[in-house]
């Protein structure tokens, strides 16, 4: 396994305040918050950027993906919305090399997409 500090979360060898877990994935609320929620779901299986994800694996990035929704739908704001986003090497401002998805919500997230 890769050593970002997202598999040393994985591994318990530093602390995060995890809010999901099963034998696919782990969720953690971000460090740095850019929304009054904003959690981050990792794949326990190793792929540094979106890039590497092969087609037949797939499944890795739709689990993120269904994880995040039902996160949603339990903590009660799915109805009113929320933002999820990947983002691959430098011009999409990654900045740990273990693929990710971000969840933000938690109020109006205003348009997006604009550079830097
Ligand atoms: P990226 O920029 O790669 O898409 O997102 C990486 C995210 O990881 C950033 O939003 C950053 O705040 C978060 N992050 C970096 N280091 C840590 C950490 O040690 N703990 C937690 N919980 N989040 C982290």
């Amino acid at each position: 396994m890769s050593d970002t500090i997202f598999h040393k979360i994985i591994r318990r060898e530093i602390p995060a305040e995890l809010v999901y877990e099963d034998e696919h994935l782990v969720a953690f609320r971000d460090i740095a918050p850019q929304a009054p929620v904003h959690v981050l779901f990792v794949p326990k299986s190793d792929f540094a950027t979106l890039n590497d994800v092969p087609e037949e694996q797939a499944v890795v990035i739709g689990r993120l993906a269904t994880a995040a929704a039902r996160y949603a739908k339990a903590q009660g704001f799915a109805e009113d919305g929320y933002r999820i986003v990947m983002n691959c090497n430098g011009d999409g401002g990654q900045t740990v090399f273990q693929v990710h998805l971000h969840l933000l919500a938690g109020a109006p997230l205003g348009r997006f997409g604009t550079p830097a």
